[in-house]
């Protein structure tokens, strides 16, 4: 990637309390569709014991078939289409391969990505996730080493939400964290730890402080890790090196979100069965909010999204429908006892399919490079202005530059008194 001066088309977007443009070219970010995958498990020792056949094939990449005699819903659909299916002998790099890669890698560009794991529990979600986090992390060092005209800088931070608590997975302390809204950065986590990273195995010992995390809070508390989702998130920024220090300096700032998600059965359950649920079962209500979130952002762009209804869908808002691209991996077990929550797994996967989000490249500009920028802007507007114009609608074009004008002067002003520190 080649250094991204200060002659990009600007398109105002915040993010990190830093002002950010969009260096796309266009300016008008790219709309994408999230990228819906379907893996299924191999049956487990105890399916194959019990005598549970498989009742699901992938009969292409694409289209995954109930292929069961199974008294089942007679009105329900026996083909499943998704942007690709992974049957239960593909391997996690497969799926990393032909599934995930390109959308976890836009961060290196600035683009932020996020990849799910949705399904119920013991599908194989955290399986996926761990594998499909390993190889995205080797790949962006594997880029790193191959760009040396760049200087990288990659932060790490890990929460789980558990009954909408939020807990910070690299500390000991188990104090819950609050969420605040900043009209600048969007939702935040208070008081979160971000660690700067040193290398991979730097990375690695994290991950694996997360794990015990988890596997602490679940002694406590009897399947609390099906019930709990994860998200680990690494921030990439990378500057070029010839630049540094110069009025021409950027920044490209991107995160990738990994997130293993509660088991789905529990928004099934909370959805289908209400008042058979009994007293003191927790509903989980952030899987119920993310839900809603994905049919209702299905149905098009005017309907109210209750984003603001959970804790995992205030947090994760830019995934779903906003500044990000985004894979969801929905897993499934082929099992017969399972079939009811395969096809709710499913069902989910299909609404997201339908689901566009609006990924921009997020280039962070010094301030110097910032006001140069405006004034530039300013100046092209101006010299607009003096060119003659030979049609009768002149006014209204003069009316329409002086109102430009303006516009870029209050940027110009607001972001002298708002400086970005270097
Ligand atoms: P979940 O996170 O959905 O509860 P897990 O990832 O813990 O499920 O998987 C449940 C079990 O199935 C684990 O023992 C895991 O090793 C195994 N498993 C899951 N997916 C696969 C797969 N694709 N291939 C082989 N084993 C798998």
């Amino acid at each position: 990637m080649g250094a991204i001066g200060g002659d990009e088309s600007v398109q105002w977007d915040k993010m990190n309390g830093a002002e950010v443009v969009n260096g796309g070219g266009s300016g008008a970010g790219s709309l994408d569709r999230i990228q819906v995958l379907v893996r299924v498990r191999p049956l487990s020792d105890k399916e194959i014991a019990r005598g549970e056949p498989a009742e699901w094939e992938c009969i292409n990449d694409t289209t995954i078939m109930f292929r069961s005699t199974f008294p089942d819903r007679p009105t329900a659909p026996t083909a499943y289409t998704f942007d690709r299916v992974f049957h239960s002998e593909c391997s996690t790099k497969e799926v990393y391969q032909e599934g995930v890669k390109e959308v976890a890698l836009s961060v290196v560009g600035g683009i932020n990505s996020s990849v799910f794991a949705y399904g119920q529990t013991s599908s194989g979600k955290t399986f996926t996730m761990t594998g499909v986090t390993e190889c995205t992390v080797a790949d962006i060092y594997d880029y790193i080493n191959k760009h040396e005209e760049r200087a990288f800088v990659l932060k790490f931070s890990a929460i789980e939400i558990y009954n909408e608590v939020v807990r910070d997975l690299l500390s000991a302390e188990n104090t819950p964290l609050r969420l605040w809204d900043d009209a600048e950065k969007g939702t935040y986590v208070e008081n979160l730890t971000e660690v700067i990273l040193r290398d991979w195995n730097h990375l690695k010992g994290l991950i694996s402080v997360c794990e015990a995390q988890r596997r602490t809070g679940e002694t406590f508390l009897n399947e609390k890790s099906s019930r709990s989702h994860q998200i680990l998130k690494l921030t990439v920024e990378s500057s070029a090196r010839e630049f540094l220090g110069k009025d021409k300096s950027t920044t490209l700032v991107a995160s990738v979100n990994f997130v293993d998600l509660a088991g789905s059965e529990r928004a099934s359950q909370a959805m289908s069965a209400g008042t058979r649920l009994k007293e003191g079962c927790h509903i989980n209500k952030s899987l119920l909010s993310l839900g809603t979130v994905i049919r209702k952002l299905s149905m098009g762009s005017n309907v109210h999204v209750p984003y603001r209804d959970s804790k995992l869908t205030r947090i994760l808002q830019p995934s779903l429908g906003g500044n990000a691209r985004t894979a969801i991996i929905c897993t499934l077990s082929p099992a017969t006892s399972h079939i009811e929550q395969s096809r709710n797994t499913l069902f989910f996967g299909s609404c997201a399919k339908d689901v566009v989000t609006n990924a921009q490249v997020n280039v962070v500009m010094s301030d110097k490079t910032l006001v140069k920028h405006l004034q530039k802007e300013v100046a092209r507007l101006e010299s607009e202005l003096r060119q003659p114009v030979s049609n009768s609608s002149l006014e209204a074009q003069v009316k329409e530059k002086d109102n430009q004008i303006r516009k870029v002067q209050c940027m110009e002003n607001s972001s002298l008194f708002s400086l970005v520190p270097e």
